[in-house]
């Protein structure tokens, strides 16, 4: 075991030349090793294990302890009593091998002076050629039917370890406990790690060694040497991530736009036309991609704010841009039905300003396809604009992604073409997570929305109380308001959702929603019915829209002002703000009511979810609870290389260690070596567009 050279690094960090030799010369190629080829992993472990992501040695030695135990306290064998957590520590006298059943028990007699014990350990038949007689060990565990029942342990001389028992995510199948067991047998195989860094960049960050890392992760002496090892680990995994961007960034700097000039006489009308002022933060968003679209690089931008911020139409500024050059903008939505909410928004002003503009739907055919694809301004799903249409003059591509970034399809857009690209979102990236993923994108923030919104006012209610709530809709709604209901989000195909829908609307208009117009809208209707069911809500001729998940992102009814979610507990906190930003768009005071069952029938996470919805209003502070609850990667979707990768780094809390990390990637830049190969393998098939 690694445990006394790894205590000489992590104490001796200041001296880096005294670290001794490696006992042999490492073989990284023995890490690759599938995981049966650790004793006693068979085919069923392996298939278990690979459920958890786990199939390589490394795979192994780089699964993250959720936690550690903490901390117990030393005792002498012969004041062995209770059935407390204790830690004993002595010498094997004498070791066996038996089987029960399916378990096989290896049980040493362990001496430490004051008396023996007998300990055992389950399932871990390889132990019994460590415990030799002699070797000291120290155990971490409680009296049990055969004896001392083992925890953790750690074999040899050297400092103990067994305290800080790490806790790994665990699935049903495999306990905390077994997998302990495995990365103890996998743990000496760390000296096969090469250090990706060089050692004169980790002198100067003060970074113990990669394999004394894993090491320490796994069998930590104390909480902080653990946190130490996590960092070094960190650091490793957001120096690639920025490495590969960089490199990225300067392939795209490589590529050539057209430069757009300085803005002309067509958006000097579009401000004209506007029935309002822009706010002195679309203005500056406005400025900041002037700057960019006259330049022949590229524009790569975030176009970031809350939603009904009024990003919209600094999108729009932008796709003129293009239209007033001769050439072509398009508009990019992540669903059909925001693709027609988009447009719905723009046609009216750009048929007033003598621009043509035309929407993709999945259901036009090719001719009209062909046609639209002609027009100044398109709108259509990423889909359906990437799917084979030949857009006749792109220039300027906004792309609205909310919280999903759909890298592939972003990527295929781009191919063969350097627009300029615009992309927004409504979901506030904290700035670490913006950086880690986008690099150096630029970013435009709209920080507050128009002076008129006014925030909404959410409460959670219980299920049994969700009368109150209906009661409540139906008085606004007789005094002239419009609502959503929001339908629980279920795993299930879109048929099943509609019709789910439809029923709790047939429901609703049988008894809460008596006498009130009732509309339904869900994925399953055509676009026409759609578009037509979402004009008639907007003219006032339905009271209430019941809905699935559709109405997400892009629909905009200023007098609707009350929404309520059913089983709210269902969705995810980026997803209801979004949901609740539907509501609040007018001048009236709005609600949000999210209904769930009983605070005590949810988990801690739904709980604080909601809390969170009810104290905060801010999307940026939202983002960043969520980020909190669910980490990086579960944020950004999973598809998003690199980020979801991210097994050390926790973003929020290593905003310094990335700022490092930046730092040292500006500095290996294209310095081939090692480090250079795992950055290019890290975002293998990712093409460059997609980080920009
Ligand atoms: P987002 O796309 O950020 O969700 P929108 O662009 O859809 O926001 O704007 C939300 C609403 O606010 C729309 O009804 C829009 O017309 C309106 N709006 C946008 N900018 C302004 C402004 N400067 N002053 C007043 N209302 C605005
Ligand atoms: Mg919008």
């Amino acid at each position: 075991m690694t445990t006394a050279r790894r205590q000489t690094v992590f104490a001796g960090l200041d001296q880096p030349e005294s670290w001794p030799p490696t006992p042999r010369a490492p073989r990284p190629e023995r890490l690759d090793a599938a995981l049966d080829t650790l004793p006693r992993v068979g085919p069923a472990l392996k298939r278990k294990l690979a459920k958890l992501g786990l199939e390589t040695v490394r795979d192994l030695l780089e699964h993250r302890p959720r936690r550690y135990e903490p901390a117990v306290p030393e005792v002498p064998i012969a004041a062995l009593a209770g059935d407390e957590e204790v830690a004993i520590a002595g010498r094997v006298l004498n070791v066996s091998t038996r089987r029960r059943g399916r378990l096989t028990i290896v049980t040493a007699r362990i001496s430490d002076g004051t008396a023996t014990v007998s300990a055992s350990w389950f399932n871990q038949p390889w132990l019994a050629d460590q415990l030799e007689p002699g070797v000291r060990v120290r155990l971490r565990g409680k009296p049990g039917p055969f004896g001392f029942d083992v925890r953790s342990y750690d074999v040899g001389e050297g400092e103990a370890t067994a305290d800080f028992a790490p806790v790994y995510p665990a699935s049903e199948e495999i306990s905390a406990q077994k997998l302990r067991a495995l990365v103890a047998a996998a743990l000496p195989r760390v000296d096969d790690v090469v250090d990706p860094l060089p050692a004169e960049l980790r002198d100067r960050e003060r970074l113990p060694l990669k394999r004394d890392a894993l090491a320490a992760i796994h069998r930590p002496e104390d909480p902080d040497e653990a946190e130490i090892a996590r960092r070094r680990l960190a650091f490793d995994e957001l120096l690639l991530l920025q490495v590969g961007i960089a490199r990225r960034a300067a392939e795209r700097e490589r590529s050539l736009a057209a430069s757009l000039g300085e803005p002309g006489e067509l958006v000097r009308r579009y401000r004209r036309a506007l029935p309002f002022a822009l706010t002195p933060y679309q203005e500056r968003a406005i400025r900041e991609l002037d700057a960019d679209l006259a330049r022949t690089v590229p524009m790569r931008r975030l176009l970031q704010g809350d939603v009904g911020s009024g990003k919209t139409v600094v999108a729009l500024y932008a796709l003129l841009r293009a239209v007033e050059n001769g050439r072509q903008g398009a508009l990019m939505a992540p669903t059909e039905t925001l693709a027609e909410q988009h447009f719905l928004t723009i046609a009216d002003l750009c048929l007033e300003l003598g621009v043509t503009c035309a929407l993709l739907t999945s259901s036009s055919r090719k001719r009209e396809r062909e046609t639209a694809a002609q027009a100044d301004v398109v709108v259509g799903t990423h889909a359906l604009i990437q799917e084979g249409v030949e857009l006749r003059d792109l220039a300027v591509a906004v792309v609205d992604e909310q919280h999903r970034f759909g890298v592939e399809q972003r990527a295929a857009l781009l191919q063969g073409r350097a627009p300029h690209v615009l992309h927004m979102t409504a979901t506030p990236i904290p700035r670490t997570l913006a950086l880690t993923v986008y690099g150096d994108l630029a970013v435009s923030e709209i920080a507050r929305p128009p002076a008129s919104r006014k925030p909404v006012v959410t409460r959670w209610i219980p299920e049994e109380r969700a009368s109150e709530a209906y009661t409540r809709l139906a008085r606004l709604l007789r005094e002239g308001r419009q609502a959503y209901v929001v339908c629980p989000l279920v795993e299930a195909s879109e048929t099943t959702l509609a019709r789910a829908a439809e029923e709790e609307a047939e429901r609703l208009r049988a008894h809460e929603l008596r006498g009130f117009r009732v509309g339904c809208l869900h994925g399953r209707l055509k676009p026409a019915e759609r578009r037509e069911l979402m004009a008639r809500f907007k003219a006032r001729e339905l009271d209430v829209l019941v809905a699935t998940t559709v109405i997400e992102v892009g629909v905009d009814v200023p007098n609707a002002t009350v929404m309520i979610v059913q089983e709210a507990d269902r969705f995810g906190l980026a997803q209801l703000h979004q949901l609740r930003g539907r509501v609040g768009r007018g001048a009236e005071q709005s609600y949000c009511l999210l209904v769930s069952r009983a605070r005590e029938e949810l988990t801690e996470t739904a709980q604080t979810r909601l809390q969170a919805l009810c104290d905060e209003s801010d999307g940026f502070k939202l983002a960043e609870i969520d980020l909190e609850l669910r980490g990086g990667g579960a944020l950004l979707g999973t598809r998003q290389s690199g980020v979801s990768d991210l097994r050390f780094a926790r973003i929020l809390h290593d905003r310094e260690l990335l700022e490092r990390a930046r730092a040292a990637a500006r500095e290996i830049g294209a310095t081939p070596g090692p480090l250079l190969d795992e950055a290019d393998a890290l975002f293998a098939g990712v093409e460059p567009e997609a980080l920009a």
